[in-house]
């Protein structure tokens, strides 16, 4: 075993963690610990952009920006971050540029933004060009002028070291415990703040946007410290994914123009019930939720599970002269194909290469696929983890990014505001950590700190079972995607919660094929598969008991939201194996609950 001492360890190395790594190690010594290599983490699938009232394009407001996202929550976020995060947004926008990040321009050279779901002008609720973004590869561009800034700053890197256990002792925090993948040996990394930024959990579902490593691995180590995780039932489901592949369309399509079609070549957002003024541009558990419909009712292409999202300037043109659609400057909106093509590359490739689609003659077929977690380990606006209802804070942790839940996203999150949250609580939860690291002195490891990660892996390793991780995998994606998906009811939530407690105790008897200590991704994968068992338990027991509907949170039976009883965010443990549930009340600052409507 190998140790390690920094003040403040980072896991985790995508936009939440560089930046937070960045931060903390102006004042402290500092290591940033990734299971892969840093420019390979899921920020830099992000695509559409990152969203800030800089008014380049028209008139916008931090304050705007701040009502969008607290209606797009659907009133679950809490209010005083938001406000923060959006009022950050302008200047932190403005520090990556000065890193270097190449975003499109204005014709004055401005930073060029687009309109995305969910963001509008507060005064006429048209869609507002908000987005900021860099071609369709926006977090592409903030994952590598992030690491460009954090190596040119000497943060300390431990790539393909994944980190499998938290160190807490009765005196609190004491580091963490990584296995190095090129070799199986572990390490302990002494520390006196550590901060989660290990993204996602999509892979608990069969059909998602996200990465293989989507597995939730800060989460689930969390929980089994006796860390509570937040608002676990609100998963997004993002409207546009390839169908039966889930690859991400970005909403960018939309705010380009892009029309959702169904199999009668009818425009079904602009039905009453769905979204009759924003129409595609509406939030996105509104328009998953429109979609969902349309094929429950037979309305997909051809008869079969998807639907139409059309991009070519023909469509597009038409519907923007119905919809009376200008340009800033007051003319009339129009694309060109080579527009689309130059505003929209990878998404084009991605079409051509897995469908065999050109989307600037064709439209492409597209179905809601599982995409963004807004829950996860509870944190105030400064990253500092908080343990139960009253909000008392854990020193010395800290949580960021989509493993975080601060709650900016509420029960929805809007497009192009996860970039804006990692960049935003990136920054402060690396500031906070190192300030707290200058005043606190280091708590002594214990004994044996490796003991728990070892007695997991040893487990894993000597299981003498039949069971193959890919079935229980496979039949944990399944169950969750009908049971715990776009739409949900008591009786399927109830069906999932048993298949994964049966799954769980099936994962007891699984077989691993290799035995070996370099590189084994058979044992990592399994462990990786532990984590999202929990997870998808943990879910789906806070979902089963949240009875009314709520952003991505639907259900059939309990369908209106219910502020009354449930105006509340649900903190969920782990405890010998069962889901213990509280809940905890939402900050409010200035804005009542209303019924929305987009
Ligand atoms: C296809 C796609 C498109 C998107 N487009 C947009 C968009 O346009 N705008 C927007 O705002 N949001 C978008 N999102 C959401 C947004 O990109 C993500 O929520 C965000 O990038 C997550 O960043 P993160 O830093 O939290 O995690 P990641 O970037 O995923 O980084 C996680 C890091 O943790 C490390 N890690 C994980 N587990 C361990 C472990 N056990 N040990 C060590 N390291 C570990 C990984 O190696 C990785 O470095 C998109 C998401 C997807 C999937």
């Amino acid at each position: 075993m190998k140790k390690h001492q920094f003040e403040v360890v980072v896991v985790g190395a995508g936009g939440a963690g560089l930046m937070a790594g960045l931060y903390a190690s102006q004042s402290a010594s500092t290591a940033v610990i990734s299971k892969l290599y840093p420019a390979r983490s899921h920020t830099g699938a992000a695509q559409g952009g990152i969203g800030a009232a800089l008014g380049n394009l028209e008139e916008d407001h931090p304050a705007w920006h701040t009502y969008d996202t607290v209606k797009g929550s659907d009133y679950l976020g809490d209010q005083d971050a938001i406000e923060f995060m959006c009022e950050e947004a302008p200047s932190i926008v403005y520090e990556l540029e000065h890193m270097g990040l190449p975003f499109n321009r204005t014709k004055e050279g401005k930073i060029a933004q687009r309109p995305f779901g969910g963001h509008t002008n507060n005064e006429t609720g048209k869609p507002v060009m908000r987005a900021c973004y860099a071609a369709d590869r926006t977090g592409h561009m903030i994952l590598q002028t992030l690491y460009q800034q954090s190596i040119k700053n000497n943060v300390t890197f431990y790539d393909e070291f994944q980190v499998m256990d938290l160190i807490m002792t009765e005196e609190g925090v004491a580091g963490v415990v990584a296995l190095e993948i090129a070799t199986g040996e572990l390490h302990v990394f002494h520390a006196k703040s550590v901060i989660f930024a290990t993204g996602g959990w999509g892979r608990v579902w069969e059909i998602t946007s996200n990465a293989f490593a989507y597995t939730g691995d800060g989460v689930a180590i969390t929980l089994r410290r006796g860390i509570p995780a937040q608002d676990m039932e609100f998963f997004q489901f993002h409207p546009t994914g390839i169908y039966k592949m889930g690859i991400l369309i970005t909403e960018g399509v939309r705010g380009e123009g892009g029309i959702l079609l169904n199999g009668k070549g009818e425009r079904f957002m602009e039905k009453e019930g769905n979204a009759p003024s924003v129409k595609e541009l509406a939030s996105r558990d509104v328009v998953s939720r429109a979609m969902y419909l349309e094929l429950k009712e037979g309305n997909g292409v051809n008869g079969e599970n998807y639907l139409y999202l059309d991009v070519t300037p023909e469509t597009v043109n038409k519907y923007a002269a119905l919809d009376g659609r200008t340009n800033p400057d007051g003319s009339p909106f129009s694309v060109t194909g080579e527009e689309i093509l130059g505003k929209l590359p990878d998404i084009i490739d991605f079409c051509e290469t897995y469908l065999g689609v050109n989307p600037v003659t064709q439209p492409m077929p597209v179905q809601p696929t599982a995409h963004y977690a807004m829950g996860g380990i509870p944190t105030d606006k400064f990253g500092q983890v908080i343990v139960d209802k009253k909000r008392k804070p854990l020193p010395g942790l800290f949580a960021v990014g989509e493993n975080a839940c601060v709650s900016v996203h509420g029960a929805n999150r809007l497009g192009t505001n996860s970039l804006l949250d990692l960049v935003v609580f990136g920054k402060h939860s690396g500031m906070k950590a190192a300030e707290y690291a200058k005043e606190a002195d280091y708590i002594p490891l214990p004994d044996n700190p490796t003991e728990f990660v070892e007695q997991q892996l040893e487990t894993l390793r000597n299981a003498e079972g039949e069971e193959r991780i890919s079935d229980i995998g496979t039949e944990m994606k399944e169950v969750m995607f009908e049971h715990v998906g776009v739409f949900r009811v008591e009786d399927g939530m109830a069906q999932a919660v048993e298949k994964i407690r049966e799954l769980k105790a099936r994962f007891k008897n699984i077989k691993l094929d290799d035995q070996g200590k370099k590189f084994n991704m058979d044992l990592l994968n399994a462990w990786e598969l532990s984590n999202l068992l929990d997870i998808a338990e943990v879910t789906a027991v806070s979902a089963l008991k949240r009875k009314e509907s709520r952003g991505a949170h639907a259900r059939d039976d309990y369908q209106e939201r219910n502020d009354k009883k449930w105006m509340k965010h649900t903190l969920a443990w782990l405890e010998d194996g069962e889901v213990k549930l509280d809940y905890k009340d939402v900050i409010f600052t200035k804005f009542e609950p209303k019924k929305r409507v987009y």
